[in-house]
């Protein structure tokens, strides 16, 4: 009989055991997670009032994924408020809407007028055909100019990698977008198209930006990955650090050895986990794919949650939060309005705000001393949302490691994975640094393997 044993006990790996369980309830199935907690980069804290999430907001339902496994585990939807979509960019010091809806483009303060006709003459830009991997930001500086660039696809690539859009790989972190070029030939072209098609079916087109209503759950996105553990029972090993993986017979079984010695057989072993843990313990078998995986950088993060008093805020504070783009030169990446969107996350009388700092072009700020980052953050909520307030609540989270960067050169990583895997019987790699970062993606790409492995 099969014994999978799956590596880490983020969204991947316990969505994965939770497909496994429904198609193939006779296999064995267990986790070994090295934490003491499950979730990875889900979690969730409810400290003195404030439900603060130290990762993940929320997951978009533009997707079907996280939505469906919700209905799975019959867990009532927490969807953001209208705030959620309202949200800004920096533009010299001051906030500025982001634009609804595309012809909202044509009037926004974000671009000069010279901006926006250059946006507009994105249909007559031609496709680009070179089959080299194309970075976000040449790609958008192409067709759609350099100030469409800087002021919303920069801060794009801030707000869901932390990343560097002179290195992320079009291809790789936007496959939708890259689809859409190579189909329609441009942007504009294919976005009147999709209206046109959905429209003779009744249902909407898509809008200016990634569509989808952010959602998560009353208490946060802990909630779900909590869930699936209660439903997991006696499959999750907390505490049990994979250290080693070795073939323990000629019949191709392997064995995990954990930080505490223990030795678990497997028929199958998927690995969960973070690329550089992955990368150690496939060294052995396949010292490619272990340089492969440890070239994916992980820039660091750091998450600052401060409560403040409502009545000592001037800013109203309705929206979703913004983002800075890095012509602002400033150290933050972001601001998200918590409170404003899942009011549940803040007591009365107060609001939740969280900071992020760091990322892949401001690793150093994200490693600042506690009381260094919070004078930082103070003085640009000061000078950007005009608060003077002290926090009467103040949380740091930091993630060492926080979103792998799909960056120019991730195909090869991928062929390495392709090629190597022949010689890797029963290994397989399911996290967020293969087909995609979003929890959407995770979950998707972890229901397809279970399904695959169900099928052999
Ligand atoms: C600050 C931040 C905000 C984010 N916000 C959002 C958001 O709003 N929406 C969204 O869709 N995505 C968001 N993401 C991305 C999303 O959180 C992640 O991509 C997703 O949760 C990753 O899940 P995972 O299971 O693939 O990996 P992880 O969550 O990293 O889980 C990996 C697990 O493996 C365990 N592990 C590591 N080494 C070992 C070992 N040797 N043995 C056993 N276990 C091991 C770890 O402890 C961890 O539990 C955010 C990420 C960060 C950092």
């Amino acid at each position: 009989m099969a014994r999978v044993v799956i590596i880490g006990a983020g969204i991947s790996g316990l969505s994965l055991a939770w497909y496994l369980k429904a198609l193939k309830p006779e296999w064995e199935c267990l986790i070994l997670e090295a934490s003491s907690r499950v979730g990875g980069k889900a979690w969730t804290v409810l400290e003195d009032g404030f439900l603060c999430e130290k990762g993940v907001n929320g997951f978009l339902t533009n997707k079907p994924s996280s939505l469906a496994l919700a209905a799975e585990l019959k867990l009532p939807l927490y969807p953001a408020n209208e705030n959620s979509k309202r949200r800004f960019v920096v533009k010299a010091g001051r906030l500025v809407k982001l634009p609804e809806k595309p012809q909202e483009f044509l009037f926004s303060s974000l671009l000069s007028p010279l901006g926006r006709l250059r946006v507009l003459l994105e249909p007559f830009i031609a496709k680009n055909t070179s089959p080299e991997d194309e970075s976000l930001a040449s790609f958008a500086r192409r067709r759609l100019g350099e100030e469409a660039f800087q002021h919303l696809i920069d801060p794009m690539a801030k707000g869901i990698y932390a990343g560097n859009p002179e290195l992320l790989s079009l291809r790789y972190c936007f496959p939708r977008i890259f689809e859409l070029e190579q189909t329609y030939g441009s942007l504009i072209k294919a976005m009147l198209s999709l209206k046109k098609q959905a429209a003779k079916q009744g249902k909407k087109g898509p809008g200016a930006g990634p569509g989808g209503h952010l959602t998560s759950f009353e208490m946060g996105m802990s909630q779900l990955t909590d869930s699936l553990a209660n439903h997991l029972q006696g499959h999750i090993k907390l505490d049990a650090e994979a250290v080693e993986l070795f073939k323990a017979t000629a019949s191709g079984q392997w064995r995990i050895t954990t930080r505490k010695g223990e030795t678990i057989d497997a028929t199958h072993v998927v690995m969960a986990c973070p690329a550089r843990t992955a990368a150690s313990l496939i060294a052995p078998h396949s010292p490619a794919l272990s340089a492969a995986l440890n070239n994916i950088d992980y820039p660091p993060v750091t998450v600052a949650a401060l409560g403040f008093s409502k009545g000592l805020l001037k800013h109203p504070l309705n929206g979703f939060g913004f983002l800075v783009p890095e012509k602002e030169r400033r150290s933050i990446l972001g601001v998200l309005w918590d409170s404003s969107i899942f009011p549940n996350r803040a007591p009365e009388g107060y609001s939740l705000l969280r900071i992020l700092v760091g990322g892949a072009r401001a690793r150093e700020l994200a490693y600042l001393k506690d009381n260094d980052l919070l004078n930082r953050v103070k003085k640009e909520l000061q000078e950007l949302m005009g608060i003077h307030a002290a926090p009467e609540f103040v949380r740091i989270f930091r993630w060492d490691e926080a979103i792998p960067q799909y960056n120019i050169g991730y195909g090869n990583l991928l062929s390495c994975l392709q090629q190597e895997s022949k010689h890797l019987p029963n290994i397989h790699m399911r996290c967020n640094w293969i087909g995609g970062v979003s929890f959407n993606d995770c979950i998707a790409n972890s229901q397809d393997l279970a399904k695959k492995l169900a099928a052999t």
